[in-house]
């Protein structure tokens, strides 16, 4: 039977340096002791406090549907939370409560492409957007940053991209740079999406964790609000991951058409995740200063680690839970050097080519393991690309 090529043409197909990750992952399950820092899942889980307001909810009844939009008291939560930080008015019906910022990521697309409309976004990327912009039937436009320009992004090569698209997806802090977006590049951005008439979809799912300077949400900026999307979650900044609970906060008209795609496509998120949500962003700002600490030790610890050595570069590491690390001095790319320290250490990276073309060279450290193992790890990789880079030429 034929299968609908929305469906079929959702991954862009071919390994996209994700090999490494299965392999790793095989080897863990064939019982080899992996060092593993691929994927953006911390190393502890949710607080038992949070659980506690779950397991409060769910026992006093709220298992069944809850409201499609998301319960009252989280929207209101998370309006409060946008205004306290943006300063722009924000009210319950500017907020969509989705089943995490991925779905948020879908349904902000699927709101404002149409069939065959060109959706922007930038190289590198997290995994899944162009999958996400071409699943709301829209055509995928990659535009690459460099890692001479820190991998902020240009204003004039959005603008040169922007012919026929109708939408701009960032990220800032960034995944899987580190990179937090400055006030110059967001103004940059913000100048082209009100010339270009693009809507603006600003994934901030990490913007609690922010080592250098300040996140600046693209909302705030003149004449932005009325066409921004801003995508949030409680994965990272709560350590929530598996509860599956985010937002979409934009115009109200948008909210109200997505409340309808909601009614058509996840009927809502569970009751009880969302009072366990509005507990956790009601708890205060030390729980979410808690979770994000491992991360800023651990980038302290690595800036220490880098700067004894002159072959692995950092790109600067402003934000979120990862590292980009520049090993081009090796002579491999990410992948060959992913592959190689996995067999010759033991420890798994993911490749700076899984997340577009723009940080080929390049290698992404998740900085999800303790604090020991994470520096011993560091030292052994910045060991490994030393030796990779001294040795002697092969004579061709
Ligand atoms: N955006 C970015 C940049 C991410 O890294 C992730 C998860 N790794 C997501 C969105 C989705 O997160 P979730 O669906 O868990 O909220």
């Amino acid at each position: 039977m034929k299968l609908s090529q929305r469906i079929t043409h959702l991954t862009g197909g071919g390994s996209d340096g994700w090999d490494v990750f299965y392999r790793a992952r095989r080897m863990i399950s064939d019982g080899y002791a992996v060092t593993e820092l691929t994927i953006g899942e911390h190393d502890v889980r949710t607080d038992s406090a949070i659980l506690e307001a779950m397991d409060l909810s769910a026992r006093q009844g709220h298992t069944g549907y809850a409201m499609v939009p998301g319960t009252d008291l989280l929207r209101d939560t998370v309006a409060a939370r946008l205004q306290a930080r943006t300063g722009v008015p924000t009210i319950r019906h500017n907020v969509l409560i989705t089943p995490g910022g991925q779905s948020a990521l879908f349904a902000a697309h699927f709101a404002v492409c149409d069939p065959g409309d060109v959706g922007l976004y930038l190289d590198p990327y997290y995994a899944t957007y162009p999958g996400t912009i071409r699943g709301a039937g829209a055509v995928a436009r990659a535009i690459e940053t460099t890692s001479k320009d820190a991998f902020q992004p240009r204003a004039e090569q959005i603008d040169a991209a922007a012919e026929g698209a109708v939408s701009l997806l960032i990220n800032t802090p960034n995944n899987p740079t580190g990179v937090v977006y400055s006030r110059r590049t967001l103004e940059g951005i913000a100048e082209v999406c009100r010339r270009r008439d693009l809507w603006l979809i600003s994934d901030e799912v990490y913007d609690t964790q922010v080592w250098e300077g300040s996140h600046i949400s693209p909302r705030t900026l003149p004449e932005m609000a009325e066409r921004t999307l801003v995508v949030g979650s409680m994965s990272k900044s709560h350590a929530m991951t598996g509860s599956r609970c985010g937002w979409i906060v934009g115009p109200e008209e948008v909210i109200s058409h997505l409340i309808n795609l909601a009614t058509h496509t996840t009927y809502g998120v569970p009751g009880f995740i969302q009072d366990a949500a509005s507990f956790a962003l009601n708890a205060g700002s030390a729980l979410e200063e808690q979770i994000a600490a491992p991360f800023r030790r651990r980038r302290e610890l690595a800036v220490d680690i880098l700067k004894a050595q002159n072959t692995v570069g950092l790109v600067p590491a402003q934000g979120a839970m990862y590292l980009m690390l520049d090993i081009r001095a090796t002579g491999l790319g990410g992948e060959d050097f992913a592959n190689a320290l996995l067999d010759t250490h033991a420890i798994a990276v993911m490749p700076g080519e899984s997340f577009g073309s723009a940080a080929a060279g390049h290698i992404r450290v998740a900085m999800t393991i303790d604090d020991e193992r994470f520096a011993a790890a560091l030292s052994t990789i910045c060991e490994f690309a030393t030796d990779l880079a001294n040795r002697p030429a092969v004579a061709s």
